[in-house]
C-alpha cells in the first residue's frame, strides 16, 4: 500500500467493476445518440460566476457543496458541481443555436464535483451522462428527453425505477403560486435558514427532507392548482405522449427545482433499494436559464443521470450486465522462439478483433496456464519449440480441458471459429 490513500468521499473505478461502469455510461448515452444528440465536452471547471447565476445562489450546491478556488493569477473558479450551465454556456459561446436548426441537441458524460457529506450513493466526485436540447419548446420534445431515459435504463435492464412527473408553471403562473406558497410558509414553525430561503427560494422548502418540516408541509398549496391554461395544455400533451410511448410515470406535486429558470416539465427517476440517496437521475425545462447567464432567450429541456447511482441500482436488483470478455485468448509460449511467434500470432488476433493476452515475463506453464484461467480467457494457445517445428499450435478449451494442433497459418480463422 502507499501511504497515500483517495480523497474522502471518492473512490477508484478499478476492473473488474469498472468495465460496467463503462458499461452504465455508454449505455445511458446510447439512446440519446440514436435521437441526434452530439457529443460536448467542457471544461472540468468554469468561472465561478457561471454556476452562482446558472445553479442559484440559493441553492445549497452553490452555497455550500461547490469547489470554488482562486487561481494565482487571480480569477475565481469552480469545478464543475453540474453539467446543464456549462453545456448551455459552450452552446452560447459558439453560437450553435444561430447555426440553423433548433433545438440544438447534445449529450455529455463526465465527472462533477460536489463537496457533500459522503455516504452510500453520494460522493464528493461523482459520474454523469447528461442530454439537453437547446432553444425549442415543444412538449414532444420534453416527452422524448423522458422516454430516452427510460430505456436508457431499460436497456441496461433495471426495472424498479421510478418516474416521477410533475409541472412547475411558467412567468405566467408560477409567480402567483410563488406568492401563495409564501403565504402559506410564512406561518410555520421554522427555524431562520429556513424562513429566509421562504423569501428567497421557497419552492425548495418543499424538498426539505426533515420530517418536522415535512409534516407541516401537509397543506401546502400545489402548483398543479395553480398553472394556467398555457401550461395545463402542454403538461397534458406530455403525459399523454409518455403514455403513448408506453412509460409509466407517477405525478408528484411537490417535486420541485427551485430556481425561476426552471419551468414547466420538472421530472425525477428513483430507484427504492438506494435509500435515502434514492434519486438516479432528474431532469426538466429551464426556459429561464440562457438569459440567466447573458443569453438570448432559448427554451430548453435536459436531464442528468447519474452513473454512479444507476450501477448500485443494479447491483441492488441483482443484474448482471451482459459485457464482452476481457480476454478471448490466451497465449503460452514454452521457450524463445516459441515468445516472438506467440506475440506476432496475438498481435494478429488483436488486429482481427479477438481479445487477446500474452503470458509476459517468462513464466513456467504452470504459472502462466493459472494466468490463463485467471484471465477468463476460453482458448489458451500453448507452443514449444515441439509444436513449431510441425508448424502447429495446441489450441486449448479451458472450460472443457480439449486440447489438440492447428496448424499455424490456420490459428486466426480456427479460433474466431470457435468463439463465435
Ligand atoms: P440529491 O437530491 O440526491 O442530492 P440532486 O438533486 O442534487 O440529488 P442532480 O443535481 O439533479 O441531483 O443530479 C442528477 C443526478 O446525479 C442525481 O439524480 C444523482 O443520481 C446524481 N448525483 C447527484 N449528486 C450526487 C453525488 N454527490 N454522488 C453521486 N451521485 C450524485
Ligand atoms: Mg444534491
Amino acid at each position: 500500500m502507499s501511504t497515500f490513500q483517495a480523497p474522502k468521499g471518492t473512490y477508484d473505478l478499478l476492473p473488474p467493476d469498472s468495465a460496467a461502469f463503462l458499461a452504465v455510461r455508454e449505455a445511458i448515452a446510447a439512446p440519446a445518440r440514436r435521437a441526434g444528440y452530439g457529443y460536448v465536452e467542457t471544461p472540468g471547471f468554469e468561472h465561478v460566476e457561471l454556476f452562482a447565476r446558472g445553479v442559484g445562489e440559493s441553492t445549497d450546491i452553490v452555497t455550500k457543496e461547490m469547489y470554488a478556488f482562486s487561481t494565482k493569477g487571480g480569477t475565481e473558479l469552480a469545478l464543475r458541481p453540474e453539467g446543464t450551465a456549462s453545456v448551455l454556456r459552450a452552446a452560447l459561446q459558439a453560437n450553435l443555436h444561430k447555426a440553423g436548426n433548433l433545438p440544438v441537441k447534445l449529450w455529455y458524460s463526465g465527472s462533477y464535483y460536489r463537496y457533500e457529506r459522503p455516504q452510500a450513493g453520494r460522493y464528493r466526485h461523482f459520474s454523469q451522462v447528461g442530454a439537453e436540447a437547446i432553444g425549442a419548446e415543444d412538449p414532444v420534445l420534453d416527452a422524448e428527453l423522458v422516454i430516452l431515459a427510460v430505456d436508457a435504463y431499460r436497456s441496461l435492464g433495471l426495472r424498479d425505477f421510478r418516474l416521477l412527473l410533475n409541472s412547475l408553471g411558467d412567468k405566467e403562473c408560477r409567480p402567483v403560486y410563488r406568492a401563495a406558497l409564501q403565504d402559506f410558509l410564512r406561518g410555520l414553525d421554522l427555524d431562520d435558514d429556513t424562513r429566509k430561503r421562504i423569501e428567497i427560494n421557497p419552492l425548495r422548502v418543499l424538498d426539505d427532507k426533515r420530517e418536522a418540516v415535512q409534516r407541516q408541509l401537509a397543506d401546502a398549496p400545489l402548483i398543479v392548482d395553480h398553472l394556467c391554461e398555457a401550461c395545463k395544455d402542454y403538461h397534458e400533451q406530455v403525459r399523454e405522449l409518455l403514455t403513448a410511448a408506453g412509460v409509466a410515470y407517477e405525478d408528484d406535486p411537490r417535486l420541485v427545482r427551485g430556481l425561476d429558470y426552471y419551468t414547466r416539465t420538472t421530472f425525477e427517476f428513483v430507484h427504492d433499494a438506494l435509500g435515502s440517496q434514492s434519486a438516479v437521475g432528474g431532469g426538466g425545462r429551464y426556459d429561464g436559464l440562457s438569459e440567466m447567464i447573458g443569453g438570448p432567450s432559448l427554451p430548453s429541456v435536459g436531464w442528468a443521470l447519474g452513473v454512479d447511482r444507476t450501477v448500485l441500482a443494479l447491483r441492488a436488483e441483482g443484474v448482471e450486465l451482459d459485457l464482452p470478455a476481457a480476454t478471448d485468448v490466451y497465449a503460452v509460449p514454452l521457450g524463445e522462439q516459441a515468445r516472438r511467434t506467440l506475440f506476432a500470432l496475438v498481435t494478429e488476433l488483436r488486429r482481427a478483433g479477438v481479445a487477446a493476452d500474452f503470458a509476459f515475463g517468462g513464466k513456467g506453464i504452470k504459472n502462466a496456464m493459472k494466468s490463463a484461467d485467471r484471465s477468463g480467457a476460453r482458448l489458451a494457445i500453448v507452443a514449444g519449440e515441439r509444436d513449431l517445428a510441425e508448424g502447429v499450435v495446441q489450441v486449448k478449451d479451458l472450460a472443457s480441458g480439449e486440447q489438440g494442433p492447428v496448424a499455424l497459418a490456420e490459428v486466426a480463422e480456427t479460433v474466431k471459429e470457435r468463439l463465435v
